[in-house]
């Protein structure tokens, strides 16, 4: 089946060092796909894999026309390679997926009825996360509690970037083009009218995760960073909090030194606020750093991915190519 310039379904899957998984998940996705009647394609994204994961996309992209690749020039990150995917994606609807098939492929029929039916995004809602660890699942739980407290554009609990987007809610996803990229957060900035669809997530169908705890820890601080300044301004309220508590304090010296005398014993007290406003001022400084090297990312205007290569694509039109553009002038 060749698809017009057009399809209908763009599903858009990052990958890296996947190479046993990409077997597995087209065969399981192709007869979904094949069962919704519509036209579509796959588009890999592969994000600096070092085994075989590029040889065998371009082995498949070869034979099936409606398999994709876009080869990033390095590792950018899921959230990039994300972005370069619904740069390039044509169709009417985009589904961004994870390859482990921890995103199960039988909800791309209810996301696409549920399209049909009007709504311009559906997302997929983990309802249980058993096949998660218990830090993980207690450490995810803390994350989107914090980032609701402090953000203004909540993310339902939950929810990942596996998801149902109309071409609008597309465009209107791909105009942010933030270097700090935390997708759930500019998919729920976006706004747009939304339905869940509940599901639990199964274990990893091949390989291995590409999340350490480390990288899941900058992951949290990066999406906290982008979408709240709360960590910022609260040293505010603390430094106004200190200066209170040491007026009152003083009052409470000046007062005891007038009624009783001169008192000299008081080394353990100095030491205690001397330590305590020392650890205070460094993690408020440490707070601005956070913001300020962001910031200083930000400003660079580096393109948020480099395309080395793509198999079955026509570059994007509008202006989001401007990143990729440079790297061809
Ligand atoms: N991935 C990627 N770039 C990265 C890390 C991950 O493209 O730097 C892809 C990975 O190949 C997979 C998806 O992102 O298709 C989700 O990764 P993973 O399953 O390791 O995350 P987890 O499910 O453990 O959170
Ligand atoms: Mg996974």
């Amino acid at each position: 089946m060749m698809h017009s310039t057009t399809p209908d379904l763009s599903l858009v899957v990052p990958v890296l060092n996947e190479e046993d998984a990409i077997p597995i998940f087209l065969e399981t996705v192709t007869p979904i796909l094949e069962q919704t009647g519509l036209t579509y394609e796959v588009i890999f994204i592969d994000d600096g894999s070092t085994d075989r994961t590029v040889d065998i996309i371009q082995d498949t992209a070869r034979q099936n026309p409606l398999v994709c690749l876009i080869q990033l020039t390095r590792n950018f990150g899921k959230e990039a390679a994300l972005t370069a995917g619904l740069d390039w994606s044509r169709g009417a609807a985009v589904i961004p997926m994870d390859v482990d098939l921890q995103d199960p492929p039988e909800l791309i029929l209810e996301f696409v009825k549920l399209w049909q039916d009007g709504y311009d995004i559906v997302f997929g809602q983990r309802a249980d996360r058993s096949s998660d660890n218990g830090p993980k699942r207690w450490s995810a739980q803390l994350f989107y509690r914090i980032f609701n407290f402090m953000s203004v554009h909540h993310i339902a609990d939950g929810s990942g970037d596996y998801r149902l987007m109309n071409r609008a809610a597309v465009e209107a996803t791909v105009q942010l083009r933030e270097r700090n990229r935390f997708m759930k957060g500019l998919f729920a900035w976006i706004g747009f009218n939304a339905m869940a669809v509940p599901f639990s997530r199964p274990k990893r169908a091949a390989g291995h995760t590409k999340f350490s705890a480390w990288k899941l820890w900058n992951f949290a601080i990066d999406g906290i960073t982008s979408f709240s300044t709360v960590p910022l301004r609260i040293w505010t309220y603390v430094g106004m909090s200190v200066a209170f508590g040491a007026i009152i304090y003083t009052s409470i010296l000046i007062i005891r030194t007038l009624i009783f005398g001169v008192d000299v014993p008081g080394y353990a007290s100095l030491m205690a606020v001397v330590l305590l406003l020392g650890a205070v001022q460094l993690i408020s400084l440490g707070i601005i750093g956070e913001y300020l090297g962001r910031l200083y990312l930000e400003v660079k205007q580096r393109p948020i991915y480099l395309v080395r290569d793509t198999i079955g694509l026509k570059p994007p039109c509008k202006q989001t190519i401007q990143d990729t553009d440079k790297t061809t002038q």
